[in-house]
């Protein structure tokens, strides 16, 4: 009987669970499955016959899956976040010994996962937050895995996890993030920047559509041609794709018939809010936050456009006179644009991640960080090894703007960065995430800001008192007797 256990238990058979557990099954390790909902059991299996007889065995109920299970028991769940986390780890805990692991694979809020590993400590038991990050596709073939919480939980898998990771020239897209919730805090923030990069891109259509009047083909062909170079990422390919789809339910792209409406699901609000709790300015994936809600005042906004037109706007704004636009050059010009943007935007989350750590010494490794989000993932692109590398140079690297070879590359971008948030801004064709990383990037550059002025009205109106430029210590003045 003790033969046939299996090496490892996956419950929660939805898009991601079911993935998961066929990837682990092909990489060789025999693999017990469990949903609440049992059909989705008998769809695993048939799954697992039809993709190669790989070596799933499902079970039907909790203590039957947990029984099922070599020890030290390795089980992930990979449910809904929240409270059916909660209902999951009670339904198997009753049945585990100590040593035994729990990984939640969801995308947790990491306050829960440490909450839960305290739980989990007080049985005996060993508990990851383990990001995954790849969606479907990834999930089957090789996702980017950020385990974190128990090392030994980790190190019982590791081989697993190793083999079933997306494979990079430099490794297997997992790593052992660092302890308590990191993992799905990094999870967390990875999905933050994702929502920067997609609001960076969708920015770059917008001006080259609505400014530059370029075709879904022409389009489609540009994306592809960024992704041959330093752009080439998942995000970028996908995008050229989509232009080419054509509508199945007439003429044109279907890419036009889509309403301009996003969802979301709260990572990148988790995102922002870590990001002014720990008072690190992330305005270009606040911005990407935003512009999402925005786009959700479809009513209101449609609203506005017949206000405004009627009290005079013009319906394109500054771009009538715009005829003699150089598309070849635009082009270029928003490339470049993108990529300095991008890398402001990377330079935030990072930084988010740097005060997290130290906050809570989980000692992240950023470079290993880079390094694990360059296959598997959504954010994966060429990129992310030249910031492996430039925390590699330096791992106490105050921000990616001063990385030496990062500056070098905003410095010869800037002129092209200006030229197209200047044109927008003309147009009237909103860049929030461009304008946001451009503004971040003024910003954080200028050794003297005019914080000196804010500085003397709080002082004025609160006698908060200031700090001068040429002498030490606190002063405070008496300014309405001295004006
Ligand atoms: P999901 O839609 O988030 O969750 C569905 C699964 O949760 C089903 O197996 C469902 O079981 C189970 N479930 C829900 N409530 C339950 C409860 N009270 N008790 C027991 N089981 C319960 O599935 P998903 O999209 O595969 O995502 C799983 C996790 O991965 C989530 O945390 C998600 O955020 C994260 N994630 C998703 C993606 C993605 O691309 N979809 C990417 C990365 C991470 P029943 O079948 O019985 O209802």
């Amino acid at each position: 009987e003790s033969a046939a256990l299996s090496r490892i238990g996956l419950a929660g058979l939805a898009v991601m669970g079911q993935n998961l557990a066929l990837n682990i099954a092909e990489k060789g390790f025999p693999i017990s499955v469990y949903n609440r909902t049992t059909s989705k059991v008998d769809e695993t299996l048939d799954r697992a016959a039809a993709e190669g007889n790989l070596p799933v065995s499902g079970q039907y109920s909790p203590r039957d899956f947990v029984l099922s299970l070599q020890r030290p028991r390795s089980l992930i769940i990979l449910v809904k976040a929240g409270a059916p986390v909660d209902q999951t780890i009670a339904a198997f805990s009753e049945y585990m010994e100590p040593g035994d692991c729990i990984i939640d694979g969801g995308n947790e809020w990491y306050q829960n996962t440490e909450r839960r590993i305290s739980e989990a400590e007080q049985k005996g038991l060993l508990y990851l937050g383990m990001g995954v990050s790849g969606g479907e596709e990834g999930a089957r073939n090789g996702p980017s895995l950020m385990p974190g919480g128990s090392f030994q939980a980790y190190d019982n898998i590791r081989d697993i996890l190793e083999k079933v990771a997306a494979q990079v020239e430099d490794g297997p897209c997992v790593t052992y993030i660092g302890e308590g919730g990191s993992g799905n805090f990094v999870k967390m923030v990875h999905n933050g920047i994702e929502y920067g990069d997609m609001q960076l891109i969708s920015e770059a259509y917008d001006v080259l559509k609505n400014v530059g009047g370029l075709s879904n083909e022409e389009l489609a062909e540009i994306f592809a041609e960024w992704n041959r170079g330093e752009l080439e990422s998942f995000l970028v390919e996908i995008t050229s794709d989509i232009f080419r789809v054509r509508d199945e339910f007439g003429g044109g792209e279907l890419v036009d018939k889509i309403l301009d409406k996003t969802g979301m699901k709260g990572t990148g609000k988790w995102t922002v809010q870590q990001a002014a709790e720990l008072s690190v300015a992330a305005p270009t994936i606040a911005a990407s936050l935003d512009c999402r809600y925005l786009s959700g005042l479809k009513d209101e906004r449609e609203n506005a456009a017949r206000v405004l037109r009627e009290a005079g706007l013009e319906e394109e704004i500054g771009t009538a006179g715009s005829g003699g636009i150089d598309k070849k050059r635009l082009v270029d010009d928003v490339r470049q644009a993108l990529y300095a943007s991008k890398i402001c935007s990377y330079a935030q989350g990072m930084n988010l991640l740097r005060a997290k750590s130290l906050e809570k010494s989980w000692d992240l490794n950023f470079g290993e960080l880079a390094r694990i989000w360059k296959g598997g993932c959504i954010i994966r692109a060429v990129f992310l090894d030249r910031i492996k590398k430039a925390y590699q140079r330096n791992p106490d690297l105050a921000s990616l703007v001063v990385d030496p070879e990062f500056a070098k590359e905003m410095v010869q971008r800037q002129a092209a960065w200006r030229r197209v948030v200047g044109l927008a801004v003309s147009a009237g064709i909103s860049t929030p995430g461009m304008c946001a990383s451009l503004a971040y990037f003024d910003t954080y550059r200028r050794a003297r800001l005019p914080a000196n002025l804010v500085q003397a009205q709080r002082d004025l109106f609160g006698a908060h008192t200031y700090e001068r430029i040429d002498r030490s210590g606190a002063y405070h003045t008496e300014w309405t007797k001295l004006a």
